[in-house]
């Protein structure tokens, strides 16, 4: 079998006026996506997810017209070598760093999606996994910057809705940060895990005020305090409080950043998204590599239903997954266009879907409904 053409199609969603979340990044003004389509010569496809970073137009270009024609002609199934191939031409020897990384991870999502549909294996068996139920959280674009009263009252719906466990955005100031996390503990009781995202917008100083008091509200990690390379304040924070673990990866990009976070010890929660780090298969060498060392992998996962779907494959295949970052976005309709692909029982709990390959049917004709918008996907606004 051999690849005939690598498809990259962006897609995106703006958001209505007023209906915007804040967070630690800026405030977003609309979704975007890029859906990638593998063809072979045998018939099969397969359907991967890019992370668009905030160029969506950007990396779809690098996928169409620079990796297509590297990669035409080989074997599919051959994920170590077409990723070899990618690491080799693009991403170690011309740079483009997080681009290339984005890119090939959507095309080496989809060569996993035909592995499946061959083998006619869901891709949790295919990867030596089992259908276990496993623990979901809260995430996606939610619980951002808003009053206490507010925020208590949307953790209640998601509690309401079957989850045992929440993420909430800091990242506003430490005073108002502080606040709205002792409102949830104070609001959910203690049988609540909270979880809390910094997206990147700390200095080491807000760390040193915030921690302390995430500690008292026993909260389960701090993410991504700082942005992805600032390895000295990852190392300062650890060192605050043993009780507030210090978690990152959707930043981080391959398994030579992942080696560097181990090599630091300050980092010891991990990650990964697998439209952004590498695919499946470098998700696979991350999880392996990190089961190691005793960290647990809590994947990031965002935008359609191809890599919800993917990642809940990903955790029922490897030793030491963690909670699955269900997207409860008020407004994502990217992540409902190929149907239902995740669903909390009362358990809190997700399980893999069970047809071969991802498992999602893809009618393309809905990629009408959501035309490509280039340009970045939030704005600072505070
Ligand atoms: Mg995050």
């Amino acid at each position: 079998m051999k690849i005939t053409r690598i498809t990259a199609i962006p897609l995106s969603y703006r958001l209505p006026e007023g209906k915007t979340v804040k967070m630690g990044i800026g405030a977003t003004t609309k979704r975007d996506t890029i859906i990638v389509r593998v063809d072979t010569d045998e018939g099969a496809t397969g359907y991967g997810e890019a992370h668009p970073g905030r160029s969506p137009g950007a990396v779809a270009s690098l996928i169409g017209k620079t990796l297509d024609p590297l990669l035409a002609g080989m074997d599919p199934c051959n994920v170590v070598g077409v990723w070899g191939r990618v690491n080799r031409m693009q991403l170690s020897s011309h740079g483009l760093g997080a681009g290339a990384a984005l890119a090939i991870s959507g095309i080496d999502m989809a060569l996993w999606d035909i592995r499946g549909k061959v083998a006619n294996m869901p891709l949790y068996r295919l990867l030596g996994g089992s259908r276990k139920r496993m623990p979901a959280y809260a995430g996606g674009i939610s619980l951002g910057f808003q009053p206490p009263e507010s925020l208590v009252e949307e953790a209640r719906e998601y509690v309401a809705a079957g989850y045992r466990a929440v993420k909430l955005r800091l990242g506003d100031n430490a005073r108002d940060d502080i606040l709205r996390v002792q409102a949830v503990r104070e609001g959910l009781g203690p049988d609540v895990e909270i979880l809390t995202d910094a997206n990147t917008n700390y200095r080491i100083s807000d760390a040193r005020r915030v921690i302390p008091a995430l500690a008292e509200a026993r909260v389960g990690w701090l993410e991504e305090p700082f942005s992805s390379l600032d390895f000295g304040s990852y190392r300062a924070a650890a060192a605050i409080s043993p009780l507030v673990p210090i978690a990152a990866g959707e930043n981080h990009y391959t398994r030579w950043d992942f080696a560097r976070l181990l090599e630091d010890k300050a980092v010891t929660i991990f990650q990964p998204d697998l439209s952004k780090t590498g695919g499946i298969t470098e998700g696979l060498r991350i999880a392996a590599m990190a089961s190691a060392f005793g960290i647990p992998v809590h994947p990031h996962s965002s935008a359609t239903g191809i890599n919800h779907a993917a990642t809940i494959h990903f955790l029922a295949s490897i030793d030491n997954g963690g909670y699955y970052e269900a997207c409860v976005s008020k407004l994502n309709p990217l992540r409902d266009m190929f149907g239902r692909t995740f669903q909390v029982g009362t358990d809190g709990c997700v399980e893999p879907l069970d047809r071969p390959g991802i498992g999602l049917d893809i009618d393309e004709k809905i990629f009408a409904e959501f035309p490509a918008i280039d340009g970045p996907g939030y704005v600072v606004t505070f």
